[in-house]
Protein backbone atom coordinates (compact mmCIF):
# COMPACT_ATOMS: atom_id res chain seq x y z
CA UNK A 1 0.00 0.00 0.00
CA UNK A 2 1.11 3.56 -0.77
CA UNK A 3 1.71 5.53 2.52
CA UNK A 4 -1.40 7.86 2.12
CA UNK A 5 -3.54 4.67 1.84
CA UNK A 6 -1.64 3.03 5.07
CA UNK A 7 -2.11 6.43 7.25
CA UNK A 8 -5.54 6.12 7.15
CA UNK A 9 -6.13 2.02 7.66
CA UNK A 10 -2.83 0.73 9.24
CA UNK A 11 -3.43 0.11 12.58
CA UNK A 12 -6.79 0.48 12.91
CA UNK A 13 -10.00 -2.31 13.20
CA UNK A 14 -8.08 -4.73 15.22
CA UNK A 15 -10.53 -6.06 17.10
CA UNK A 16 -11.32 -9.81 17.12
CA UNK A 17 -14.80 -10.31 16.39
CA UNK A 18 -14.67 -13.78 18.51
CA UNK A 19 -13.82 -11.91 21.52
CA UNK A 20 -16.11 -8.39 21.32
CA UNK A 21 -19.02 -9.26 19.36
CA UNK A 22 -20.16 -9.39 15.53
CA UNK A 23 -19.42 -5.20 15.49
CA UNK A 24 -16.07 -3.73 14.79
CA UNK A 25 -15.48 0.25 15.85
CA UNK A 26 -14.18 1.86 12.44
CA UNK A 27 -11.41 3.89 14.23
CA UNK A 28 -9.85 3.05 17.79
CA UNK A 29 -11.80 3.71 20.81
CA UNK A 30 -10.04 5.19 23.87
CA UNK A 31 -8.69 2.59 26.07
CA UNK A 32 -8.35 4.56 29.23
CA UNK A 33 -8.39 1.12 31.60
CA UNK A 34 -4.81 1.23 33.92
CA UNK A 35 -5.25 -2.79 34.07
CA UNK A 36 -7.41 -5.54 32.33
CA UNK A 37 -8.96 -8.26 33.53
CA UNK A 38 -8.58 -11.68 32.70
CA UNK A 39 -11.26 -15.08 32.98
CA UNK A 40 -8.39 -17.14 35.15
CA UNK A 41 -5.58 -16.18 37.29
CA UNK A 42 -3.35 -19.26 34.88
CA UNK A 43 -4.73 -16.47 32.14
CA UNK A 44 -3.58 -13.63 33.52
CA UNK A 45 -0.43 -15.55 34.25
CA UNK A 46 0.29 -16.84 30.49
CA UNK A 47 -0.57 -13.28 29.35
CA UNK A 48 2.16 -11.29 31.68
CA UNK A 49 4.75 -14.28 31.06
CA UNK A 50 4.20 -13.48 27.30
CA UNK A 51 3.15 -16.99 26.53
CA UNK A 52 -0.38 -15.25 24.95
CA UNK A 53 -0.85 -11.83 23.81
CA UNK A 54 -3.07 -9.74 25.67
CA UNK A 55 -3.13 -6.52 27.74
CA UNK A 56 -2.09 -5.85 31.64
CA UNK A 57 -1.26 -2.50 32.40
CA UNK A 58 -0.96 0.44 30.55
CA UNK A 59 2.66 1.13 31.35
CA UNK A 60 3.49 -1.98 29.68
CA UNK A 61 1.22 -1.49 26.86
CA UNK A 62 -2.99 -0.36 25.81
CA UNK A 63 -4.93 -0.64 22.78
CA UNK A 64 -5.19 2.90 21.68
CA UNK A 65 -0.82 3.59 21.78
CA UNK A 66 -0.44 -0.16 19.76
CA UNK A 67 -2.69 0.98 17.36
CA UNK A 68 -0.92 4.04 17.21
CA UNK A 69 2.39 2.32 17.15
CA UNK A 70 1.01 -0.40 14.60
CA UNK A 71 0.56 2.29 12.12
CA UNK A 72 3.94 4.57 12.82
CA UNK A 73 5.53 1.38 12.21
CA UNK A 74 3.90 0.75 9.06
CA UNK A 75 4.42 4.93 7.98
CA UNK A 76 8.11 4.52 8.34
CA UNK A 77 8.69 1.10 7.33
CA UNK A 78 10.30 -0.38 10.67
CA UNK A 79 9.69 -3.47 12.73
CA UNK A 80 8.55 -2.00 15.78
CA UNK A 81 7.32 1.46 17.46
CA UNK A 82 6.75 2.55 20.95
CA UNK A 83 4.72 5.87 21.62
CA UNK A 84 6.00 8.38 24.24
CA UNK A 85 4.47 11.45 25.87
CA UNK A 86 6.87 13.45 24.26
CA UNK A 87 8.95 13.85 21.33
CA UNK A 88 11.85 14.85 24.05
CA UNK A 89 11.53 11.11 25.82
CA UNK A 90 11.35 9.63 22.32
CA UNK A 91 14.89 10.89 21.87
CA UNK A 92 15.83 10.18 25.28
CA UNK A 93 15.11 6.74 25.23
CA UNK A 94 15.92 6.36 21.44
CA UNK A 95 19.93 7.43 22.88
CA UNK A 96 19.83 4.98 25.90
CA UNK A 97 18.42 2.11 23.70
CA UNK A 98 21.24 3.28 21.10
CA UNK A 99 24.01 3.31 23.64
CA UNK A 100 22.61 -0.39 25.29
CA UNK A 101 25.70 -2.78 25.04
CA UNK A 102 28.06 -0.09 23.04
CA UNK A 103 30.03 2.71 23.90
CA UNK A 104 28.70 5.36 25.85
CA UNK A 105 29.72 8.34 23.35
CA UNK A 106 27.61 9.99 20.58
CA UNK A 107 28.42 12.15 17.98
CA UNK A 108 25.93 14.19 17.13
CA UNK A 109 25.02 17.03 14.75
CA UNK A 110 25.78 20.35 15.71
CA UNK A 111 22.52 21.82 14.27
CA UNK A 112 19.65 19.95 16.77
CA UNK A 113 16.59 21.15 18.07
CA UNK A 114 17.89 23.45 21.27
CA UNK A 115 16.35 20.70 23.91
CA UNK A 116 18.14 18.15 22.11
CA UNK A 117 21.62 19.62 22.87
CA UNK A 118 20.03 20.09 26.57
CA UNK A 119 19.19 16.77 27.21
CA UNK A 120 23.12 15.79 25.63
CA UNK A 121 24.83 18.52 27.15
CA UNK A 122 22.91 18.89 30.65
CA UNK A 123 21.52 15.03 31.62
CA UNK A 124 23.37 12.65 29.64
CA UNK A 125 26.96 14.51 29.82
CA UNK A 126 27.00 15.17 33.46
CA UNK A 127 26.24 10.92 33.63
CA UNK A 128 29.24 10.06 31.89
CA UNK A 129 28.17 10.10 28.46
CA UNK A 130 30.06 12.36 26.55
CA UNK A 131 28.78 14.18 23.20
CA UNK A 132 31.17 15.08 20.49
CA UNK A 133 29.30 17.91 17.72
CA UNK A 134 30.67 17.45 14.00
CA UNK A 135 28.76 18.74 10.96
CA UNK A 136 26.69 16.26 9.20
CA UNK A 137 27.04 17.91 6.14
CA UNK A 138 30.93 17.68 5.92
CA UNK A 139 31.24 14.29 5.56
CA UNK A 140 35.54 13.87 5.86
CA UNK A 141 34.95 15.58 9.34
CA UNK A 142 32.45 13.93 10.26
CA UNK A 143 34.30 10.30 9.69
CA UNK A 144 37.15 11.69 11.64
CA UNK A 145 34.77 12.57 14.37
CA UNK A 146 33.65 8.74 14.68
CA UNK A 147 37.11 7.75 14.06
CA UNK A 148 38.57 9.46 16.63
CA UNK A 149 35.72 9.54 19.36
CA UNK A 150 34.62 5.67 18.19
CA UNK A 151 30.89 6.64 19.30
CA UNK A 152 27.93 4.30 20.27
CA UNK A 153 25.29 6.32 18.62
CA UNK A 154 24.99 8.93 15.82
CA UNK A 155 22.32 11.06 16.30
CA UNK A 156 21.05 13.58 13.12
CA UNK A 157 17.76 15.45 12.21
CA UNK A 158 16.93 14.80 8.51
CA UNK A 159 16.84 18.51 7.98
CA UNK A 160 18.36 21.01 10.17
CA UNK A 161 16.95 23.82 11.96
CA UNK A 162 16.23 26.82 11.11
CA UNK A 163 18.99 26.67 8.03
CA UNK A 164 17.48 23.71 6.78
CA UNK A 165 20.81 21.79 6.34
CA UNK A 166 20.50 18.17 4.70
CA UNK A 167 22.95 15.53 5.37
CA UNK A 168 23.59 12.44 3.30
CA UNK A 169 22.13 10.01 4.86
CA UNK A 170 22.91 7.26 3.13
CA UNK A 171 26.62 7.44 3.78
CA UNK A 172 26.10 8.74 7.25
CA UNK A 173 24.41 4.94 7.90
CA UNK A 174 27.26 3.29 6.46
CA UNK A 175 30.16 5.37 7.96
CA UNK A 176 27.83 4.59 11.31
CA UNK A 177 27.42 1.50 10.72
CA UNK A 178 30.84 0.54 9.60
CA UNK A 179 32.14 1.93 13.06
CA UNK A 180 29.39 -0.45 14.99
CA UNK A 181 27.66 2.24 16.04
CA UNK A 182 23.65 3.04 15.94
CA UNK A 183 21.91 5.97 13.69
CA UNK A 184 19.13 7.97 15.27
CA UNK A 185 17.53 10.13 12.94
CA UNK A 186 14.88 13.01 14.47
CA UNK A 187 12.88 12.84 11.13
CA UNK A 188 10.03 15.39 12.63
CA UNK A 189 10.82 18.38 10.06
CA UNK A 190 10.67 15.74 7.11
CA UNK A 191 7.80 13.03 8.27
CA UNK A 192 7.66 10.04 6.54
CA UNK A 193 6.13 11.64 3.28
CA UNK A 194 9.49 13.09 2.37
CA UNK A 195 11.67 10.73 4.06
CA UNK A 196 12.04 7.02 6.19
CA UNK A 197 15.27 7.25 7.76
CA UNK A 198 14.94 3.91 8.06
CA UNK A 199 15.21 2.82 4.49
CA UNK A 200 18.56 4.86 4.15
CA UNK A 201 19.86 2.49 6.97
CA UNK A 202 19.07 4.34 10.14
CA UNK A 203 18.83 1.67 13.41
CA UNK A 204 15.51 4.73 14.74
CA UNK A 205 13.86 7.04 13.91
CA UNK A 206 12.04 9.83 16.35
CA UNK A 207 9.24 12.21 16.07
CA UNK A 208 7.73 14.43 17.49
CA UNK A 209 4.19 13.80 16.84
CA UNK A 210 3.20 17.22 18.37
CA UNK A 211 4.37 18.64 14.36
CA UNK A 212 2.85 17.43 11.40
CA UNK A 213 1.66 14.48 12.28
CA UNK A 214 -1.08 15.15 15.10
CA UNK A 215 -0.92 18.52 12.78
CA UNK A 216 -3.33 20.84 14.55
CA UNK A 217 -1.16 22.06 17.53
CA UNK A 218 -3.61 20.06 20.39
CA UNK A 219 -1.32 17.57 21.49
CA UNK A 220 2.35 16.78 22.99
CA UNK A 221 3.49 13.38 21.75
CA UNK A 222 6.49 11.32 20.52
CA UNK A 223 7.21 7.79 18.95
CA UNK A 224 10.77 5.78 18.05
CA UNK A 225 10.41 4.04 14.81
CA UNK A 226 12.91 1.00 15.07
CA UNK A 227 14.38 -1.98 13.94
CA UNK A 228 13.54 -5.69 15.25
CA UNK A 229 16.98 -5.47 17.22
CA UNK A 230 15.88 -1.64 18.91
CA UNK A 231 12.48 -1.96 19.38
CA UNK A 232 12.83 -4.87 22.00
CA UNK A 233 15.30 -2.17 23.82
CA UNK A 234 13.10 0.37 23.85
CA UNK A 235 9.97 -1.27 24.68
CA UNK A 236 12.15 -2.75 27.84
CA UNK A 237 13.36 0.44 28.48
CA UNK A 238 9.69 1.97 28.55
CA UNK A 239 8.29 -0.69 31.18
CA UNK A 240 10.62 0.29 33.81
CA UNK A 241 10.52 4.16 32.82
CA UNK A 242 7.10 4.46 31.99
CA UNK A 243 7.36 7.32 29.95
CA UNK A 244 4.03 6.47 28.26
CA UNK A 245 1.50 8.06 25.61
CA UNK A 246 -1.75 8.68 27.31
CA UNK A 247 -4.59 7.36 25.16
CA UNK A 248 -6.42 10.06 24.80
CA UNK A 249 -3.06 11.77 23.04
CA UNK A 250 -3.04 8.63 21.20
CA UNK A 251 -5.80 9.15 19.77
CA UNK A 252 -5.61 12.47 18.98
CA UNK A 253 -2.33 11.78 16.76
CA UNK A 254 -4.21 9.10 15.08
CA UNK A 255 -6.72 10.89 13.82
CA UNK A 256 -4.33 13.64 12.91
CA UNK A 257 -1.69 10.99 11.05
CA UNK A 258 -5.11 9.95 9.26
CA UNK A 259 -4.95 13.74 6.97
CA UNK A 260 -0.88 14.14 7.36
CA UNK A 261 0.07 12.98 4.36
CA UNK A 262 -2.68 15.24 3.08
CA UNK A 263 -1.92 18.18 5.07
CA UNK A 264 1.66 17.87 4.11
CA UNK A 265 1.45 18.39 0.01
CA UNK A 266 -0.62 21.31 0.75
CA UNK A 267 2.22 22.76 3.59
CA UNK A 268 4.55 22.02 0.74
CA UNK A 269 3.35 22.97 -2.08
CA UNK A 270 2.38 26.60 -0.41
CA UNK A 271 5.66 26.85 1.20
CA UNK A 272 7.21 26.98 -2.18
CA UNK A 273 4.84 29.68 -3.63
CA UNK A 274 5.71 31.69 -0.48
CA UNK A 275 9.61 30.96 -0.72
CA UNK A 276 9.66 31.99 -4.77
CA UNK A 277 7.98 35.09 -3.60
CA UNK A 278 9.81 36.04 -0.85
CA UNK A 279 13.02 35.65 -2.67
CA UNK A 280 12.33 38.70 -5.36
CA UNK A 281 11.18 41.05 -2.25
CA UNK A 282 13.39 43.96 -1.69
CA UNK A 283 13.46 43.36 2.27
CA UNK A 284 14.56 40.16 1.94
CA UNK A 285 18.21 39.17 2.19
CA UNK A 286 18.34 36.00 1.60
CA UNK A 287 15.83 32.93 1.71
CA UNK A 288 16.71 29.76 3.48
CA UNK A 289 14.62 26.55 1.35
CA UNK A 290 15.20 23.14 0.27
CA UNK A 291 13.87 23.85 -3.34
CA UNK A 292 16.34 25.98 -4.00
CA UNK A 293 18.33 24.32 -6.84
CA UNK A 294 21.45 26.70 -5.27
CA UNK A 295 20.96 25.59 -2.01
CA UNK A 296 24.63 24.31 -0.67
CA UNK A 297 23.01 20.52 -0.12
CA UNK A 298 20.75 20.25 -3.78
CA UNK A 299 22.49 16.78 -5.05
CA UNK A 300 21.32 15.23 -1.92
CA UNK A 301 18.06 16.85 -1.53
CA UNK A 302 17.30 15.61 -5.30
CA UNK A 303 18.59 12.31 -4.34
CA UNK A 304 16.21 11.71 -0.75
CA UNK A 305 13.23 13.72 -1.19
CA UNK A 306 10.37 13.28 -3.72
CA UNK A 307 9.71 15.93 -6.20
CA UNK A 308 7.74 18.75 -5.56
CA UNK A 309 7.82 18.09 -1.38
CA UNK A 310 10.54 19.92 -0.06
CA UNK A 311 8.87 20.42 3.49
CA UNK A 312 6.95 23.73 5.73
CA UNK A 313 9.23 25.73 6.50
CA UNK A 314 11.10 28.64 5.21
CA UNK A 315 13.75 30.80 6.96
CA UNK A 316 14.39 34.13 5.69
CA UNK A 317 17.10 36.76 6.54
CA UNK A 318 15.93 40.23 6.72
CA UNK A 319 17.85 43.14 5.06
CA UNK A 320 19.84 45.13 7.91
CA UNK A 321 17.50 44.10 10.20
CA UNK A 322 18.00 44.28 14.14
CA UNK A 323 16.30 42.29 16.93
CA UNK A 324 13.90 45.41 17.24
CA UNK A 325 13.35 45.47 13.60
CA UNK A 326 12.25 41.80 13.87
CA UNK A 327 9.69 42.08 16.90
CA UNK A 328 8.24 45.24 15.03
CA UNK A 329 8.17 42.94 11.65
CA UNK A 330 6.60 39.80 13.83
CA UNK A 331 4.57 41.93 15.57
CA UNK A 332 2.58 43.38 11.97
CA UNK A 333 1.85 39.56 11.06
CA UNK A 334 -2.05 39.60 11.24
CA UNK A 335 -2.82 35.81 10.41
CA UNK A 336 0.30 33.94 10.68
CA UNK A 337 0.74 33.13 14.77
CA UNK A 338 3.80 34.27 16.58
CA UNK A 339 4.39 31.09 19.01
CA UNK A 340 7.03 28.28 19.68
CA UNK A 341 6.26 25.22 17.66
CA UNK A 342 5.66 24.29 13.71
CA UNK A 343 3.60 21.84 11.86
CA UNK A 344 0.34 22.94 12.44
CA UNK A 345 -2.60 23.76 9.94
CA UNK A 346 -1.74 27.32 10.81
CA UNK A 347 0.53 29.25 9.84
CA UNK A 348 3.54 29.70 12.17
CA UNK A 349 6.28 32.13 13.07
CA UNK A 350 9.29 31.63 15.26
CA UNK A 351 12.49 34.00 15.86
CA UNK A 352 15.29 31.43 17.05
CA UNK A 353 17.00 34.44 18.86
CA UNK A 354 14.43 34.52 21.64
CA UNK A 355 13.47 30.62 21.41
CA UNK A 356 15.28 27.30 20.11
CA UNK A 357 18.91 29.28 19.80
CA UNK A 358 17.92 31.68 23.17
CA UNK A 359 20.53 29.79 25.24
CA UNK A 360 23.33 29.99 22.53
CA UNK A 361 25.91 32.82 23.36
CA UNK A 362 25.40 35.67 20.32
CA UNK A 363 29.17 35.31 19.04
CA UNK A 364 28.33 31.11 18.67
CA UNK A 365 25.05 31.78 17.63
CA UNK A 366 26.70 33.97 14.77
CA UNK A 367 29.15 31.74 13.61
CA UNK A 368 26.61 29.04 13.27
CA UNK A 369 25.02 31.53 10.47
CA UNK A 370 21.94 32.33 13.04
CA UNK A 371 21.92 36.29 12.71
CA UNK A 372 19.69 38.98 14.21
CA UNK A 373 17.76 39.17 11.18
CA UNK A 374 17.00 35.54 10.71
CA UNK A 375 13.56 34.09 11.32
CA UNK A 376 12.00 31.11 10.42
CA UNK A 377 8.14 30.30 8.89
CA UNK A 378 6.16 27.07 9.23
CA UNK A 379 3.98 27.59 6.13
CA UNK A 380 0.57 26.38 7.06
CA UNK A 381 -2.50 24.99 4.56
CA UNK A 382 -4.17 28.76 4.77
CA UNK A 383 -4.68 29.54 1.24
CA UNK A 384 -1.46 30.73 -0.08
CA UNK A 385 -2.75 34.31 -1.25
CA UNK A 386 -3.81 35.08 2.37
CA UNK A 387 -0.38 34.07 3.45
CA UNK A 388 1.55 36.02 1.24
CA UNK A 389 -0.44 39.23 1.75
CA UNK A 390 -0.30 38.97 5.51
CA UNK A 391 3.57 38.95 4.79
CA UNK A 392 3.60 41.93 2.05
CA UNK A 393 1.41 43.97 4.65
CA UNK A 394 4.45 43.26 7.83
CA UNK A 395 7.08 43.73 5.24
CA UNK A 396 5.92 46.72 4.32
N1 LIG B 1 12.69 17.42 17.58
C1 LIG B 1 12.47 18.53 16.88
C2 LIG B 1 13.09 18.67 15.52
C3 LIG B 1 11.65 19.55 17.39
O1 LIG B 1 11.45 20.67 16.67
C4 LIG B 1 11.07 19.37 18.67
C5 LIG B 1 10.22 20.41 19.28
O2 LIG B 1 10.07 21.50 18.76
C6 LIG B 1 11.34 18.20 19.38
C7 LIG B 1 12.15 17.24 18.80
C8 LIG B 1 10.78 17.97 20.75
O3 LIG B 1 9.45 17.58 20.68
P1 LIG B 1 8.40 17.77 21.87
O4 LIG B 1 8.22 19.23 22.06
O5 LIG B 1 7.18 17.04 21.38
O6 LIG B 1 9.00 17.14 23.08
Amino acid sequence: MKIETKAIHAGDRKSDPAKHGAFIPVTTPIYTAASYIYESTAQLDRVLGKEEEGYCYSRYDNPTNAALEELMASLEGGYGALACSSGMTAIHIALLAALTDRRKSIVAASALYGATTSLLCKVLEPLGIETHFANMCDLERLQQKIDDNKPGCVLMETISNPLLRVGDMDRIAEMTRASGAALVVDNTFATPLLVRPLEHGAQMVVHSVTKFLAGHGDVLGGIIVSDKEHHTVTRNLCRTIGPVLGPFESYLTMRGIKTFALRMERHCTNACRVASWLSSHPRVSKVHYLADPAHPDAAVIRRMLPDGLYGAIVTIELKDAGKEDMFRFMDRLKLIVRATSLGDVHSLVLYPVIASHRDVAPKARERQGIHDGLVRLCIGIEAVDDIIEDLEQALA
